[in-house]
């Protein structure tokens, strides 16, 4: 049985083994509970749904925050539940579906692929558009809403309820801001300008830090973070690397000459510095395009 940690009245998080990857669990006064990114192997998500069984709990909903095969994954023990996403993020699965489903198998095998990304859109496609802060309805539990962004992946969404931010693959204190380089770094599919799709996702999830008195924020991969302070110091430090990011992209004429130069602690992480050296070789080669 996995366990879970109480960060505030009603919301749970479980981290998995693999890249401290974190659920988040949110359960109303009679039981009802919304599962998000259910967690990485097949023991974990089933641990997870016995964790449930044990608090008295029943799943009435799923939501995956954003279209990466760790964070579309199901098992029939949590239910058989609508698994909620936006529709860009369902459509970019859809598209990238075998890709995913393959590095699903290498990491972490024995998924059941019919439940692999079987997402229902949250919304219309015009009712949840990039920028969007809405609620969700029931079965969800009550006090539930997500906002909408395009950073780190396409309708990439955030989870606000109760005080917390589940932020997804962004805001984490293990990783540098990913950006969205395309399927699988497929550099021709990416978007225009994914370095002021990441900026302007900070700001509208800052916005809604502020606005709904977030006072946790519960990253994707990394450490719980408690406290307005803190959580802001996770903004400045993503919009720091960007920044050093941009400079350092620029200041090179090939990606051959890309060298890790940015000074931030993530970069310790072999596979983060590897990451961190393709979005730069990435940036450097739209210049050399444009
Ligand atoms: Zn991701």
């Amino acid at each position: 049985m996995r366990e879970l940690t109480e960060v505030t009245s009603g919301v749970w998080v479980a981290t998995a083994k693999i890249w401290t990857s974190n659920t988040v669990v949110v359960v109303d006064d009679d039981g009802a509970a919304l599962v998000v990114d259910p967690g990485i192997t097949p023991d974990e998500v089933e641990g997870l749904a016995a964790a449930v069984r044990a608090h008295g709990w029943h799943v009435t909903a799923g939501l995956s925050t954003h279209p990466h095969w760790d964070h579309v994954l199901w098992s029939r023990s949590l239910g058989n539940v609508p698994r909620l996403a936006t529709p860009r993020a369902i459509a970019a699965l859809v598209g990238d579906v075998e890709r995913g489903w393959t590095e699903a198998g290498a990491a972490a095998p024995g998924h059941e692929r019919a439940l692999f990304g079987d997402l229902v859109p949250l919304g219309t496609a015009s009712e949840v558009p990039s920028g969007a802060d809405v609620p969700l309805p029931p079965p969800v539990p009550r006090g539930c809403r997500v906002v909408v962004h395009d950073a780190h992946a396409p309708g990439h969404l955030a989870l606000v309820t109760r005080g917390v931010l589940a932020a997804g693959d962004m805001l984490s204190d293990l990783e540098v801001p990913l950006l969205d380089v395309g399927p699988g770094g497929d550099a021709d599919r990416a978007p225009g300008d994914p370095l002021a799709d990441y900026r302007w996702a900070l700001d509208v999830l800052e916005r809604a830090v502020e606005t709904y008195d977030v006072e946790v924020l519960v990253p994707g991969h990394g450490s719980v973070t408690f406290g307005r302070d803190a959580i802001l110091d996770r903004f400045a430090a993503d919009r720091a690397y960007l920044r050093a990011l941009e400079r350092t992209a620029t200041a090179v004429s090939t990606p051959a000459e890309a060298e890790p130069e940015v000074a931030d602690p993530r970069l310790a992480d072999e596979w983060v510095a590897g990451e961190h050296a393709a979005q730069r070789a990435f940036l450097v080669g739209r210049r050399a395009g444009a």
